[in-house]
């Protein structure tokens, strides 16, 4: 372009001023909510491989969104990619304006870099246009009702941006200088005021993640009850809420919303930031009110699909199972379902309020060994295992395989429920009072190694526990089971429909190992929804305790599946999810598929004793 007159300079640095104000007038009310919220307890940087790594994979490779939906996610991608590129166009442009290009299109690295730039800016125009169409014409169902005005408004200057970019190769001008540093002077105070903040914030929310999946902070000292008041937002809770992308990814996946319940794990995030924007870090107002539902909280199966999902790293768990403590804590909850889970807790030590006898008989007729420091593993029961009739079937049936495999194991005389209802539903005390008492009794009987046949334990004592002592590690059956597969009878059976447990899969990374098991048996298949996207079976997040759900039942939704499938057997591999199935699939099937643990599948190859 033909170098800029005075009084072109003076007008650009004039709207250049009030673009950068307009920007900042918003952003840094933004940066001062966040850093006015409380600091992180145990938070830490470390290890900081992993948090480098994280960047680049869901930053910079955006590797999160183009796996959820490779085809917008691509295209979000290039989007992403061409900002990056465009950085040093836009730096060279503002330069221009003043006189003062840094890069000449006429020097070597000017062409290759401006060239460059000009295939992304290709990519990019094509890539809003295909964003804009689905967003406005296709609009899937989780992008909610409302049509966004500003995410249009946008797109079009994206597009315009790219298009002048381009226009320059053929017509270098003042004309097309003009436009180009117009669309760009209105597209930056947009930023801050619109969704399109996760430009500049997402970064930093995957970078400052709390690491790990659904990684409850500790309460810290005697007037921490969890997340009750804006008082008790944290920094990182102020952030992710202020990073949404409106995307509704997490919504898609979200078993409670699936089903027609209030939840929408979107509008958790969305809730955190108007309450924020409404009554700032420092309010008493509590949270659970204007913006977020109580309702919503406690019909959360704490699943993890909506974290396992969104792309800009919101942590929707700690910030659900706060919100909850906040309710639990304060004695703000009130349900007669949760007030007898918690006095069976309490009083019994397991979810179902039995009396420990009965555990014990179960332990005596089927001659359970009891743990003596001479076996080699301690046999998790859990409340399931312990007292529900099914899951006794799971725990026989486990013990048979540990004994063809010539594994020493014992149970615990002592053994109570590891919290994790009460964990999940935000009961610190009850939680802390069972872990301890648990941690205690695996010290004295000297417990090296523990297996169990649920997930929801495996979960609470490998990581929830860690709050109050070191436990011993544990494995899931699968795992357990998946090692020696090889000596396991391989026959030809069934077709086996295996459903992935939340607490199996996203939680604890383990999708190979059950399959491995079951293939000893029959021929695995997989439903729609599976591994890391499986669908919830409606029992965690201690709801398997809390009475009928409103609206369609979560199990139903996910049996439907199951049996669409055709398989002749549901494998499971949870005694929740069993319990959870046992009634649903006779509930949609006249001809339900037969319902097995994986213990089950297994111990019925074995030879008869
Ligand atoms: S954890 Fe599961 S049920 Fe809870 S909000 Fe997220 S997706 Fe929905
Ligand atoms: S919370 Fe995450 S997944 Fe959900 S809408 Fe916001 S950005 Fe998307």
């Amino acid at each position: 372009m033909p170098a800029p007159s005075h009084v072109e300079t003076a007008i650009f640095l004039v709207l250049l001023a009030a673009s950068a104000y307009g920007f900042w007038w918003r952003f840094g009310k933004v940066v001062r909510k966040i850093r006015a919220a409380k600091p992180d307890p145990g938070f830490s940087l470390q290890p900081i491989g992993k948090r480098i790594w994280d960047f680049f994979s869901e930053v910079m490779l955006q590797s999160k969104v183009i796996a959820q939906r490779p085809l917008p996610g691509i295209a979000h991608a290039f989007v992403f990619w061409g900002f990056c590129v465009f950085a040093l166009v836009t730096l060279n442009h503002f330069a221009t304006g003043v006189g003062f290009p840094f890069i000449s299109r006429d020097g070597w690295f000017g062409r290759v870099y401006f060239d460059w730039a000009a295939v992304f800016a290709v990519c990019v125009a094509v890539s809003i246009a295909g964003l804009f169409i689905r967003r406005f014409l296709v609009r899937p169902k989780w992008l909610g009702g409302n049509v966004s005005w500003e995410s249009g408004v946008i797109a079009f200057l994206i597009f315009n941006l790219m298009i002048t970019y381009l226009a320059a190769f053929w017509w270098d001008s003042k004309p097309v200088w003009w436009a180009h540093t117009l669309t760009l002077l209105i597209f930056m105070p947009l930023i801050p005021h619109t969704k399109h903040l996760h430009l500049v914030l997402s970064p930093a929310t995957v970078f400052l993640s709390r690491g790990g999946f659904s990684n409850i902070p500790p309460l810290v000292g005697d007037e921490d009850f969890g997340l009750d008041t804006g008082k008790d937002l944290t920094q990182i809770v102020a952030l992710q809420a202020y990073s949404c992308v409106e995307c509704g990814r997490c919504t898609e996946h979200c078993p409670a919303y699936n089903t027609g319940k209030i939840l929408n794990p979107k509008e958790i995030a969305l809730g955190v930031r108007s309450y924020l924007n409404e009554f700032g870090p420092a309010s008493e107002e509590p949270l659970l009110g204007k913006y977020i539902s109580q309702e919503a909280a406690f019909q959360c199966t704490t699943c993890g699909a909506c974290e396992f999902q969104c792309p800009v790293g919101i942590e929707h768990l700690p910030i659900i199972i706060g919100l909850r403590r906040g309710a639990v804590n304060t004695g703000k909850w009130e349900d007669d379902y949760g007030t007898k889970l918690f006095l069976n807790l309490e009083r019994s030590g397991n979810a179902l309020g039995f009396s420990s006898t009965e555990r014990q008989k179960f332990i005596d007729k089927q001659q359970f060994p009891i743990f003596d420091g001479t076996q080699e593993y301690c046999l998790w029961l859990g409340c399931m295992g312990g007292y529900d009739p099914k899951g006794r079937e799971i725990m026989v049936d486990f013990g048979r395989v540990m004994a063809h495999l010539g594994t020493t194991y014992g149970v615990l005389r002592k053994e109570k429920c590891t919290g994790d209802p009460a964990r999940r539903l935000g009961n610190d005390l009850v939680f802390q009072q069972l872990a301890e008492q648990n941690l205690e009794t695996l010290a004295q009987s000297k417990v090296k190694k523990i297996v169990s046949i649920c997930p929801h334990c495996v979960r609470t004592i490998s990581t929830d526990w860690k709050e109050y002592g070191e436990a011993p590690p544990i494995e899931h059956h699968s795992e357990f089971m998946a090692r020696f597969k090889d000596k396991l009878p391989q026959t030809s059976g069934p077709k086996i429909v295996y459903h992935d447990p939340c607490y199996l899969g996203r939680y604890r990374g383990v999708y190979d190992e059950p399959r491995q098991v079951l293939a000893r048996s029959g021929q695995v298949i997989d439903p729609p929804r599976s591994r890391d996207r499986s669908f919830c079976c409606g029992a965690g997040g201690g709801l398997a305790f809390l009475g009928e759900e409103k609206g369609d039942r979560v199990s139903h939704n996910r049996a439907k599946e199951l049996v669409a499938t055709g398989a002749e057997v549901v494998g499971a591999a949870c005694p929740f999810c069993n319990t959870m199935f046992r009634d649903a699939l006779s509930a949609v099937s006249a001809a339900p598929p037969k319902l097995l643990d994986i213990a089950q599948i297994a111990a019925a190859s074995l030879p008869k004793e």
